[in-house]
C-alpha cells in the first residue's frame, strides 16, 4: 500500500493516479494533524484491513489535484548514516569539503548514526531552500529512508525487519565544509527543508528486499546518482538493530540509510529529482531562502 499525508495532514491511499482519503482510520484529535501518519503507523496491525477496505470505497481525488505533503512531517527522531557506501566513502576522501581527510577504515559500521533535525523535513510539494551562507556549497545526496513501524528496543537484527513501516525516497541535503568553516555534521544537514522525503510511504510488505533497490538521482534531468541499496556497507536490518540498541525507536520514526556515489552541489533555479525502485519518485526545485 501506498501511504500519502496530504492537503491539510489529511491521509491517504495512492493507487491508479488517485488518491483515497483514510484520514477517518485515527482518532479526533489527531485527524487532520501533523502526527496523524504517526498514529495512523502506531494503529496500523488494527487498522490495516480497514485501510484497505476503506481505500476501495473512500473518497477518490486525482493526484495533481492534492498538495502531497511529506509522508511523515513529524518524526520523532531523524537517523542518519554517514559513510555507507564505499564508492561515496572514496569520493569524500579526495574531495576537498573534507578538510585533513576521512579517518582511515570508518564507516556506518563503526560511526553508527547521527542525527539530523527533524524540522529539516520537507515534503514534495515544498521546496529545498538554501540559506545565504557566503561561500559555501550545497549537496544533493539520495538516500533510501527507512520509516519504523513497532516500537524497536534492542531488536536483533534477526527481527529488525519486523520493525519496518515502509519506505520513502529521500534526499539528505548537506552545507559542506571547507579549509575555513567546519561546523558539525548534525548542523549542516538540518537547514529547513534539507531533508526532503516523499513521494509517499510504500508499505515494506512490498518491498521484499530493502537492499537490493535502484537509486538514482538527477539535477535538471541530468542522471548524478545512480546506485543500488545492494551496495550498503551496513543493511537496513543491522541499521535499525544497532541505533534500537542506543535509543527506542517510535512509530513514525524515519532513518536515511546514507548515499551511494555521485553526490554535487545544487543551486537556486535547480530541478533535483530522485528516484528509488519500488518506492516512487519526485522532482523538487531549489531556491535561495528569503529569510
Ligand atoms: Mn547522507
Amino acid at each position: 500500500m501506498k501511504i500519502a499525508v496530504f492537503d491539510d495532514y489529511r491521509l491517504g491511499v495512492v493507487g491508479d493516479g488517485s488518491i483515497r482519503d483514510i484520514s477517518s482510520l485515527v482518532d479526533r484529535p489527531w485527524r487532520g494533524h501533523p502526527l496523524a501518519v504517526n498514529r495512523l503507523i502506531e494503529r496500523w496491525d488494527d487498522v490495516r484491513e480497514e485501510a484497505a477496505r476503506q481505500s476501495a470505497a473512500a473518497v477518490i481525488k486525482p493526484l495533481p489535484e492534492v498538495r502531497l505533503r511529506a509522508p511523515v512531517p513529524q518524526p520523532r527522531q531523524l537517523l542518519a548514516a554517514p559513510l555507507n557506501y564505499h564508492q561515496h566513502i572514496s569520493e569524500m576522501a579526495s574531495s576537498p569539503h573534507v578538510p585533513g581527510g576521512l579517518p582511515p577504515e570508518q564507516t556506518s559500521r563503526e560511526l553508527g548514526f547521527f542525527v539530523k533535525a527533524s524540522g529539516s523535513i520537507c515534503g514534495p510539494s515544498d521546496a529545498i531552500e538554501l540559506p545565504r551562507w557566503s561561500g559555501r556549497v550545497f549537496h544533493h545526496e539520495c538516500e533510501l529512508g527507512v520509516v519504523i513501524g513497532r516500537t524497536a528496543r534492542a531488536v536483533s537484527r534477526q527481527r529488525a525487519r519486523e520493525h519496518v513501516f515502509g519506505y520513502v525516497c529521500l534526499i539528505d541535503v548537506t552545507m559542506r565544509m571547507n579549509r575555513e568553516f567546519q561546523e558539525e555534521r548534525p548542523m549542516r544537514k538540518s537547514f529547513e527543508t534539507f531533508t526532503p522525503i516523499g513521494p509517499w510511504i510504500v508499505t515494506a510488505d512490498e518491498v521484499p528486499n530493502p537492499d537490493s533497490l535502484g537509486i538514482r538521482l538527477w539535477v535538471n534531468g541530468e542522471l548524478r546518482q545512480d546506485g543500488s541499496t545492494a551496495q550498503m556497507i551496513v543493511g537496513v536490518d543491522e541499521l535499525i538493530a544497532s541505533a534500537s540498541s542506543v535509543v527506542t525507536l517510535h512509530p513514525g520514526d524515519l532513518y536515511a540509510t546514507g548515499t551511494p556515489a555521485g553526490v554535487g552541489p545544487i543551486g537556486p533555479g535547480d530541478q533535483v529529482s530522485v528516484c528509488v525502485d519500488k518506492v516512487g519518485e519526485f522532482t523538487i526545485p531549489v531556491r535561495q531562502r528569503d529569510w
